[in-house]
């Protein structure tokens, strides 16, 4: 795209900040406007459930890079600045306020939205949602010892909010309308796990349970069942999913589904537009269908996917996707999708809390949880990526090392 003088890039979280630094890197001398509605510079999210909520990390070290540094990059960060419109018949954006800027190219970098409890009662003070430093911000005056904490739903962000809850001496309960706990996103026998661990270390869990009111009086007091039911409260945080934000690309009359819809270069219907991160929907190499990832390395990935194709530099070789949790002492790493699989073959010890869970379509390795096992994580991830599998029996035999295995695969 040689034309291109002025890209504008709408969102300044991960996707954003990392396709603003692409362009630069890739040699873009023209104009690179980053607007974001937050207040923060470019921020990590995944330490907000993490050390972040725990107290463990400042704020500062947060974002990615000074805001210094884009002003030397000569990237105009615009933030606290929400845009509202994209007329793409005259290639510009406005803002709130109504400041308007051009583009040659434009990317989107939306993210996602927390989806709200839709239940009477779930506006009381003392329910949040967790998705933004300023979430956390909120939260934090009421992660005190002795607290009741109520987390509805038992996602990742869930989980390590229910970790956190318990490590800083409140009273936990898991509150998810599923018979188990990550259902979505991993196997029954991973979850297994993960229910033990979390009961092990005091989180009281009610499965198959759905929230219908939150009760309080000028603040909550418990979240009510459809069984008539209640779980005292002093604090309710809901991580039931996001929902990819495409409302601005919708009013533009882009192309969208569950996401932005996107190619392989991240363009989205209209060809002078990019969608990346948990906003888009794009192809997955590795996987043959179209998905829309919510994660760090799908954010990153767009970022540069998008800047080489406007930059006219080279696409990067697609990652088998990637993702990690954090619990206690437990580093989940996660390689691959596991959508799909028949069965599974594990490694190590879930006794331990050290093991591997693969899974197989047939003979094909679709993916990889590993629990405190990052040998295991690189290996599978390695293969994954290179489109080979691992013959089962190799991985059961524990007198070889992952690093033999991935060599004989
Ligand atoms: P975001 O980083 O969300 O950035 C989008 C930005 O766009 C936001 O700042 C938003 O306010 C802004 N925006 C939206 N609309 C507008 C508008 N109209 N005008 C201006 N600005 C706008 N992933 C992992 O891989 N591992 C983890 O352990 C992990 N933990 C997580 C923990 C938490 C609590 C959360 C919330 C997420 C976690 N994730 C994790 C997911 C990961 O952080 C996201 O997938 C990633 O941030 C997506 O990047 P993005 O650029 O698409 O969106």
């Amino acid at each position: 795209m040689s034309d291109i003088g002025k890209v504008v890039i709408i969102g300044a979280g991960q996707g954003g900040a990392e396709a603003a630094t692409q362009l630069r890197s890739r040699g873009f001398a023209g104009e690179i406007a980053l607007i974001g509605e937050e207040r923060l510079p470019p921020y990590q999210r995944p330490p907000l459930s993490k050390k972040f909520l725990l107290g463990e990390l400042p704020e500062d070290r947060l974002p990615f890079r000074p805001a210094e540094v884009y002003d030397e990059e000569r990237i105009t960060l615009i933030l606290g600045h929400r845009c509202t419109w994209i007329d793409r018949a005259n290639k510009r954006i406005r803002m709130e306020g109504g400041r308007e800027l051009p583009y040659d190219a434009l990317i989107l970098a939306l993210g996602a939205r927390p989806r709200l409890l839709p239940v009477p009662g779930a506006d009381l003070p003392g329910v949040f949602v967790l998705r933004t430093a300023t979430d956390v911000d909120a939260i934090r005056p009421h992660f005190e010892a002795g607290k009741k904490l109520v987390v509805v739903g038992a996602g990742y962000i869930g989980l390590e909010v229910a970790a956190v809850g318990r490590q800083r001496g409140l009273d936990v309960t898991v509150l998810e309308a599923m018979a188990r706990p990550l259902a979505r996103v991993t196997s029954p026998e991973v979850a297994g796990f993960f229910l033990d661990y979390h009961t092990r270390k005091g989180v009281k869990f009610v499965l198959g349970g759905k929230a219908a009111v939150i009760k309080g009086d000028g603040a909550v007091r418990a979240v009510g069942l459809t069984d008539g039911s209640e779980i005292e409260a002093d604090i309710v945080i809901v991580g039931i999913g996001v929902d990819p934000d495409i409302g601005l690309a919708e009013k533009a009359g882009l192309s969208v589904g569950d996401g932005i819809v996107t190619d392989r270069a991240c363009r989205t219907s209209d060809s002078n537009i990019f969608a990346i991160g948990d906003c888009a929907s794009r192809p997955l190499a590795h996987y043959g269908r179209n998905g829309r990832l919510e994660s760090v390395h799908s954010a990153i990935e767009g970022g540069k996917i998008a800047a080489a194709t406007i930059t006219g530099t080279k696409v990067p070789d697609e990652e088998a996707p990637w993702f990690w949790s954090d619990q206690y002492d437990l580093k989940l790493t996660i390689a691959g999708l596991f959508i799909g699989y028949d069965h599974i073959v594990m490694r190590g010890s879930m006794a331990e809390a050290s093991f591997a869970c693969f899974y197989y379509q047939g003979e094909r390795l679709l993916a990889v949880d590993a629990v405190n096992r990052p040998a295991e994580y690189l290996g599978a991830k390695q293969v994954i990526q290179r489109g080979r599998t691992i013959a089962p029996a190799l991985l059961s035999d524990m007198s070889k090392t992952m690093k033999e295995i991935v060599a004989a695969s």
